[in-house]
């Protein structure tokens, strides 16, 4: 997904909504890039596992677990990893770097399910979505993943929410909860999103499910779905302890050596039947992202990553731990460079226009976030302005979404009258 604009407004119907950004309501390809089974030069990848290989002695580690499956991260990904590994029936130890488990999103595309259509979504035509996605990406995509995706993405968004008890579906008409506590499913801009061939720039389609929450992220439903896991009796979790190493043997990889962050102990924990690495992107991992997104990384300090989470010793977490381990095994990345999850905020430019330094008008602005994010930061300065209606709150979340805007000195915009 492109966006997650946490807006929601007690009072505010569905339909009143529609305006939010060009972003809503479509699916991205970050990362997806990422899947495409081009290797690198073998030089490349030799000398990126030299710079990782690790030596722990053996007196160093204290102590062993033995598991079916190891889940290195606690992200989304790795809590339906371990999820739907400890309910097949494995035993799973997931572990994780900071102390708690970690998500950003709100939003999901799901469509073409019984969910979606309760939310006002029409049905839509999976290979159309599948196209476009391959266009906009240039083709780097592996179809094959995308085509997973387009094929179960009803199907794990239901199993996945479906793990909270008590949510609330709004159809377009319905009103936002008056209640705080209330977590809620409503999609975003079903109406707005309908593509007009020759007129709508990018093709967007109606297929975002989106959790309205107090912290604006789906962390409840996050943790409902750890409750499931454990709940099986097959899953057990471990924080504040990045896997740091891989072992392997007879040419597979038979454990994962994780850091005890609070003693400095080391434990190995033995998978029988696999490693899965969730630990996210590199975002806070400077060389990697100078080499594989040098467009972001250049601007940096404009960007939201995808998830801020710090260890109990104040690092950030998302340094590309997962790549880099699976590298010095004899894995490979994606040759650069790549999609990454980074957003830049700004209110919707079909409410508000938005001007240069200058005072001109820069692009067609029927863009979706991630494309204008980077065409703003390609103006004099990096720099726009969007001219705000002094009544836009009656229609428009600004102060919602005030705090998550930066401006291009990093700083957080101020709104002025
Ligand atoms: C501002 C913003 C808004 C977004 N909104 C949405 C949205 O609405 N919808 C959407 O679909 N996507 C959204 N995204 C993208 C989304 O946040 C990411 O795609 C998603 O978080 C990736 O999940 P993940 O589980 O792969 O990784 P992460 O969420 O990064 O989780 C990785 C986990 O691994 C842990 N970890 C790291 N290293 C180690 C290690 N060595 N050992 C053990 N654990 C480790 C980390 O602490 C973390 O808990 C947004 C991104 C941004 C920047």
């Amino acid at each position: 997904m492109k966006t997650s604009c946490q807006v929601a407004k007690a009072g505010v119907t569905r339909r009143g909504f529609l305006g939010l950004a060009a972003a809503s309501a479509v699916i991205a390809g970050s990362g997806i890039a990422g899947c495409s089974p081009a290797k690198p030069s073998k030089t490349d990848a030799d000398a990126e596992q030299a710079q990782t290989a690790l030596e722990i002695a053996e007196s160093e580690i204290k102590e062993t677990k033995e598991a079916d499956v190891v889940v290195v991260g606690l992200g989304v990904a790795g809590v339906a990893a371990m999820r739907s590994a400890a309910e097949a029936g494995a035993h799973v130890i997931a572990v994780e770097k900071t102390s708690i488990a970690n998500c950003r999103s709100n939003m999901f595309a799901a469509f073409n399910c019984d969910t979606a259509r309760k939310l006002g979504i029409p049905d839509t035509d999976p290979t159309e979505i599948g196209n476009e996605l391959m266009t906009q990406m240039a083709h780097r995509a592996d179809y094959r993943v995308i085509n997973t995706w387009l094929k179960h993405c009803g199907e794990a968004f239901e199993w996945y929410t479906g793990a909270y008890k008590d949510l609330l579906l709004l159809g377009p008409e319905d009103a936002f909860p008056e209640n705080p506590d209330q977590i809620y499913l409503y999609a975003e801009s079903v109406g707005g999103s309908t593509y007009r061939p020759g007129i709508d720039h990018e093709h967007l389609f109606a297929a975002c499910c989106c959790v309205g929450s107090g912290d604006g992220t789906h962390r409840p439903i996050l943790e409902a779905n750890i409750e499931k896991a454990l709940e099986t009796g097959n899953a057990e979790t471990v924080f504040d302890s990045p896997a740091v190493k891989l072992e392997t043997k007879d040419g597979k990889v038979s454990a994962v050596v994780c850091k005890n962050l609070q003693d400095g102990t080391y434990t190995r924990y033995t998978a029988s039947k696999g490693v899965i690495l969730a630990s996210g992107d590199y975002s806070y991992n400077d060389e990697m992202l100078q080499k594989y997104a040098p467009w972001v990384y250049a601007h940096k300090d404009n960007y939201l990553f995808s998830h801020e989470g710090m260890d109990c010793k104040g690092n950030h977490a998302s340094t590309g731990d997962g790549q880099k381990l699976g590298i010095s095994v004899g894995g490979h990345l994606d040759i650069a460079p790549h999609a990454i999850m980074a957003h830049i905020f700004q209110f919707g430019v079909e409410n508000f226009i938005e001007l240069n330094e200058r005072g001109e008008r820069f692009c067609n602005e029927d863009l979706s976030m991630t494309n204008i994010a980077k065409v703003i930061l390609n103006q004099p300065g990096s720099k726009v302005f969007q001219i705000i209606d002094a009544k836009a709150n009656d229609y428009y979340p600004i102060d919602e979404m005030l705090p998550m805007m930066r401006g291009s000195d990093g700083e957080t915009y101020s709104a002025e009258a």
